[in-house]
C-alpha cells in the first residue's frame, strides 16, 4: 500500500469539514439552502487556502442525487464519482496548462448540450487568470448567455489579471490565509486521527512556516513525519525547517531585558555549538520583536496570534510587558542594520554577537537602575573598535533619557534643559520590603533561619501573594505567569489561582508544573496548582506594578509642569515641555 499524502487524504468533502473560511461557506450554504444559485463563482486567495476544495464540494452540492443541498450525501453515485475525480459532468481544467484559445473553444463547444448524468454541467477552471485574451473572449461569450444547466466555478490566485468583463459576471469569494492557530487545530485533528504523536511546539513551527496555506502545512507535516521517523518533535522539526529552537530566542530576550551580557554571549556560544544559521536567527529575532511591538501598540492583537501552546506567543506577551516600546524599536532598528551588515562581518557569529551587544550597549538607562551592569560597560568599547558591522545610524549613542524633562525653547537660546532644577519626587515606600519576612500567623521556625513555613490561609490571601511570589524565586515566563495570577482558594493541597484574561497566552503546562514544584518546595508539602482564567476584583502583582508606574509618571509630569523654572522658561522663551522626555526619578 502506498502512502497517501495528508493533503489528499484529508481533503475535506463537506463544508463542515473545512478548516476556516467560514464567511465564504456561510454564504454558499445559504445560497444552496435557499436555492439562490448564481451561474458563475470566482474563488480567489493565495495558494493552498482551499479554493478548488470549496469548488469541488460545491460541485457535489449541485449534483448530489438527493437534490441541491448544502450537505451532499457522500454515498450516491454522483457524490462518489466527484470525490474520485471521474464524474463525467464535472469538467476540471487547469488553465495554467491549457491556455490556448482553441483548447478553450473545444472545452466550451459542448456547453450547450445537457449534462450526461448530473443536474448541472460544472466547469471548474483553476488558475483562470492564465487563460489567453482570446480564451477569455470565448469564455465571456458563454458567461454572457449561460445555458441554465451550466455552472462555472473559477479559481485564481491573481484576480487582478482577469478582464473586468469576466469579473463582473462572477460572484466573487475571497478565501483568507489561515491563521497559525487555525492550522495548528487542524493538524492536531489530522495527526490525532493518524495516531501520530506530536509536540505542540512542533505543530506551531509547521503552522508558522506554512504561511497561511493549509496545503503547505500538510505537506510540511508529511515531510516532518518522514524526517522524524513517524513522530513530530519540536527540535527535529526546527532542524528540518531550518528555524531555531524557540528557547534560544527566549533566552536572548531575557538576557537583553535583564541587561545580562554574560548570558547573552553564552547564548551565542550555544547557538554556535548547534551550528545555528545566524542570519536566520537574526531574522527570527526580528520577527519576534515585530510581534512584541504590535502587542505593545495594540494589546488586543495579542490573543489572535497567541494561544495556549504557542510558546512564541507567550514570550511575545511576556516581553511586551517587560521591555518598553522604545527598547523594542531600538532593538529592531539595530537588528535591521545588523542584518544588512552581516555579510561584512568577519564571520556570521561575530556579526550576530556584535548586533546583540550593540542592543545592550545602547539600551537607554532604565529608570531605577543607576548603573548598568559593569560587564555591559566593558563590552561597549569593544563595539566601537573598528567593527565592520558598526553603523553610523545606530553608532551614535542615544541621549540618556533625561532624569528631568528636556525643555526646548522656541527661539534659539543657550538653554537646553533644566537638569538639576526639577523637584525630586518623594520616595515611594517599597511595600514588599516593609512586609514582615514571615506572615504573623506563620509557624515560627524552631531554630535559626530555617525555611519559614507559610500556612494555607496566608497563601490564599491576595495581600500576602507578593511575599509568596518573592520567596518562590521563579524566573522567566513562569515568573511572568505568576505575576498575572492571584490566589483564589487553598484546600486539600489544591491551590486555585485566578489568571488575568489579558495574560492567558502565558498559561502553559510547563509553567504550571514549575510553579507546583516551587510552591511545594516552599511550603514543604505536595501541592496541586489549578489555574482558572478570570478577572479578579483585586489587582494582580503585574497590574499593581503597571498602575504604580503610571502613577509615578503622572506625578513626575505634574512636578515638571508646576516647576517655577520650567514655567519661567515657557513664559520667557515660548518654550514647550516634551512630555515624552519626562521620566520619574529613581
Ligand atoms: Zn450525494
Amino acid at each position: 500500500m502506498t502512502y497517501e499524502v495528508l493533503a489528499r487524504k484529508w481533503r475535506p468533502t463537506t463544508f463542515a469539514a473545512m478548516a476556516g473560511q467560514d464567511h465564504v461557506l456561510r454564504a454558499l450554504i445559504n445560497a444552496l439552502a435557499g436555492d439562490r444559485l448564481h451561474h458563475a463563482y470566482l474563488f480567489t486567495g493565495t495558494r493552498g487556502v482551499g479554493k478548488t476544495t470549496v469548488a469541488r464540494i460545491l460541485a457535489r452540492c449541485l449534483n448530489c442525487e438527493t437534490g441541491i443541498t448544502p450537505e451532499p450525501c457522500g454515498v450516491c453515485t454522483s457524490c462518489r464519482e466527484i470525490s474520485e475525480g471521474r464524474f463525467v459532468d464535472l469538467i476540471e481544467v487547469d488553465a495554467a496548462s491549457r491556455s490556448r484559445v482553441e483548447e478553450t473553444r473545444e472545452l466550451l463547444e459542448n456547453v450547450q448540450y445537457a449534462p450526461t448524468r448530473g443536474r448541472f454541467k460544472v466547469y471548474l477552471i483553476d488558475e483562470v487568470h492564465m487563460l489567453s485574451g482570446a480564451s477569455f473572449n470565448a469564455l465571456l461569450k458563454t458567461l454572457e448567455e449561460p445555458p441554465p444547466h451550466v455552472k462555472f466555478l473559477l479559481a485564481t490566485t491573481d484576480p487582478k489579471k482577469l478582464p473586468v468583463t469576466v469579473l463582473s459576471r462572477c460572484l466573487q469569494f475571497h478565501l483568507k490565509n489561515l491563521t497559525p492557530d487555525r492550522i495548528v487545530r487542524h493538524l492536531e485533528m489530522v495527526l490525532g486521527e493518524e495516531k501520530i504523536s506530536a509536540e505542540a511546539e512542533a505543530l506551531w513551527a509547521l503552522a508558522r512556516a506554512a504561511d497561511g496555506s493549509m496545503r503547505d502545512a500538510l505537506s510540511l507535516t508529511d515531510q516532518a513525519i518522514a524526517f522524524g521517523d513517524g513522530q513530530l518533535q519540536a527540535d527535529e522539526v526546527a532542524r528540518m525547517l531550518g528555524t531555531i529552537d524557540q528557547g534560544a530566542l527566549e533566552r536572548i530576550l531575557e538576557s537583553l531585558a535583564a541587561g545580562d551580557g554574560e548570558a547573552l554571549l553564552a547564548c551565542c556560544g550555544d547557538l554556535a555549538e548547534h551550528a545555528a544559521d545566524f542570519p536566520a536567527v537574526l531574522r527570527e529575532l526580528m520577527a519576534v520583536l515585530h510581534r512584541i511591538a504590535v502587542v505593545q501598540a495594540v494589546p488586543a492583537a495579542a490573543p489572535a496570534g497567541a494561544s495556549v501552546g504557542d510558546q512564541v506567543g507567550a514570550l511575545v506577551v511576556a516581553m511586551a510587558g517587560r521591555l518598553t516600546p522604545e527598547d523594542i524599536q531600538l532593538y529592531y532598528q539595530i537588528a535591521l542594520t545588523g542584518q544588512r551588515d552581516l555579510p561584512f562581518a568577519p564571520d556570521p557569529r561575530s556579526g550576530f554577537e556584535m548586533t546583540l551587544l550593540r542592543m545592550l550597549a545602547f539600551r537607554p538607562q532604565q529608570p531605577g537602575s543607576d548603573q548598568r551592569p559593569a560587564r555591559v560597560e566593558a563590552s561597549a568599547p569593544a563595539q566601537g573598535a573598528g567593527s565592520a558591522a558598526a553603523t553610523p545610524e545606530v553608532a551614535a549613542p542615544r541621549p540618556e533619557p533625561a532624569r528631568s524633562a528636556t525643555v526646548t525653547p522656541q527661539p534659539e537660546s543657550g538653554l537646553r534643559g533644566t537638569n538639576g532644577h526639577s523637584q525630586p519626587l518623594p520616595e515611594e515606600p517599597d511595600s514588599i520590603n516593609v512586609k514582615p519576612e514571615a506572615p504573623p500567623n506563620a509557624v515560627p521556625a524552631a531554630t535559626g533561619p530555617a525555611p519559614v513555613a507559610v500556612e494555607p490561609p496566608v497563601l490564599g490571601a491576595p495581600q500576602h501573594w507578593h511575599d509568596v511570589i518573592r520567596r518562590l524565586e521563579l524566573t522567566g515566563l513562569t515568573a511572568e505567569l505568576v505575576n498575572h495570577c492571584l490566589p483564589e482558594s487553598v484546600e486539600d493541597g489544591r491551590v486555585r489561582l485566578l489568571l488575568d484574561p489579558a495574560a492567558e497566552p502565558l498559561h502553559a503546562d510547563v509553567h504550571v508544573g514549575r510553579l507546583e514544584a516551587a510552591l511545594s518546595a516552599l511550603l514543604g508539602r505536595p501541592l496541586k496548582v489549578e489555574i482558572r482564567v478570570a478577572a479578579s476584583a483585586d489587582e494582580t502583582p503585574a497590574q499593581q506594578a503597571a498602575r504604580r508606574r503610571a502613577e509615578r509618571q503622572r506625578l513626575a509630569e505634574q512636578a515638571i509642569e508646576s516647576d517655577v523654572n520650567v514655567r519661567t522658561l515657557i513664559e520667557t522663551f515660548n518654550a514647550s515641555v516634551q512630555r515624552e522626555s519626562i521620566r520619574p526619578l529613581g
